[in-house]
């Protein structure tokens, strides 16, 4: 492997595809104790979070519910999971 000298870049790994990517370039998905599951757009909310791509075939569609509760360590009802799958979509739309 190749290290090349550069600024660090703080990386994630998608949930999705698995691939690491800036952190800048992944939505945050956050386990948060006060609104519980959400879309974290400041990447700052308290909580334990998930990153998923902000490309269309990661979230929502390449996204698996079970993946999601394992990283986060919840478990997620038809209408968390629903809610939360909208919310990825809006935000997928609104960052391309
Ligand atoms: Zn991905």
């Amino acid at each position: 492997m190749k290290l090349a000298k550069q600024k660090h870049v703080p990386m994630r790994t998608c949930v999705s595809c698995g691939k690491k990517t800036a952190k800048r370039e992944l939505l945050r998905i956050a386990a948060t104790p006060s609104d519980g599951i959400i879309v974290d757009s400041s990447g700052r909310a308290n909580g334990r979070g998930a990153y998923v791509c902000r490309n269309g075939s990661c979230g929502p569609e390449g996204l698996h519910r079970g993946r999601v509760e394992h990283v986060l360590r919840v478990k997620l009802s038809d209408n968390n999971w629903n809610e939360l799958s909208d919310s990825i979509t809006q935000s997928v739309e609104i960052s391309n």
